[in-house]
């Protein structure tokens, strides 16, 4: 599993729960077969990272996705993740809108909003959350979603870039307060105390720091919270793959109109390419027997 991992954690100190998430070749392998410039390529590894966090929350069966949408150079961003652990990530921009160096939220996406869905299967339930787009980051957004919902007080703190041989790399940590006797709103002096403690300690944890290969995660964690002391649980691998298919791009087709499907028609060839990995399915007349045809 090398350091496409996750792992959850416990501060004995202040007993705040957290996960880390450390991403060498799962998240180079999404980005460089992208080759998105890198000011996208950041925001999309962002995503994921925070996909990846939020997913971790939740126990469910079916597909975590997060999503954002917005009305600047960069219209979308989607990542989901399958009960496994397994992350795909895709952005949708315009390059003629993009200028060179935008590196900040609101350059990029301008005023839009970030939602996150959990996709169990058609008779189940649907957990939605949605927020503006705010701050300077995503993680500021996902940020202000738990300050506002009041949910369970959440810290996060995540990074995204290449080392020094140009590879991507990706890290994040998030800390949660687990409401206790007092409850979330009602929390005693000491806690609230820990929990201060607690987050500026993990705001002084550097980009570099999320992104070095060759400092563990269990060293990173020592290194920030060795006051509180840190209980480690057994890691999980987080890998990069994606779940298209012939029968789903068939599927696609299929719901397309006739004209949009003549439209796409190149030498009696529909190609259908996937958003997120790139891989082609290419059906010809015979695939598509009665579907291929002027309007
Ligand atoms: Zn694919």
């Amino acid at each position: 599993m090398d350091d496409n991992l996750f792992q959850t954690f416990q501060l004995e100190g202040s007993s705040l729960r957290g996960r880390i998430l450390r991403m060498g070749t799962s998240i180079h392998d999404i980005l460089d077969r992208h080759g998105y410039p890198d000011g996208v390529s950041v925001l999309t590894g962002q995503a994921a990272v925070l996909a990846l966090l939020l997913s971790s929350m939740l126990k469910y069966d079916g597909i975590f996705t997060l999503q954002t949408s917005g009305d600047g150079p960069v219209s979308m961003l989607v990542s989901d993740i399958t009960r496994r652990g397994v992350v795909r990530a895709c952005a949708t921009y315009d390059p003629t809108r993009l200028r060179d160096g935008d590196q900040d939220l609101t350059s990029l996406m301008g005023t839009g909003h970030l939602a996150f869905t959990v996709d169990q299967g058609e008779d189940m339930e649907r957990y939605q959350g949605i927020v503006s787009l705010t701050g300077g980051s995503l993680q500021d957004s996902v940020q202000h979603y738990f300050t506002q919902s009041e949910q369970i007080a959440t810290g996060i703190r995540i990074a995204v870039g290449r080392d020094a041989d140009g590879q991507w790399r990706a890290g994040g940590i998030m800390l949660q307060r687990l409401p206790e006797e007092g409850g979330i709103n009602n929390p005693g002096e000491g806690e609230e105390d820990d929990w201060r403690r607690t987050m500026i300690l993990l705001q002084s944890c550097k980009d570099e720091e999320l992104l070095d290969a060759n400092l563990t995660q269990n060293d990173l964690l020592f290194r920030l919270f060795h006051e509180e002391g840190v209980r480690v649980y057994e890691p999980t691998p987080v890998e990069e793959g994606c779940r298209c298919s012939q029968e789903r791009a068939e599927r696609i087709i299929a719901t397309m109109s006739d004209e949009d499907r003549y439209d796409m028609t190149v030498d009696d060839r529909i190609t259908v390419t996937c958003e997120f990995c790139s891989r082609e399915y290419i059906f010809d007349e015979t695939d598509t027997e009665g579907r291929i045809q002027a309007s």
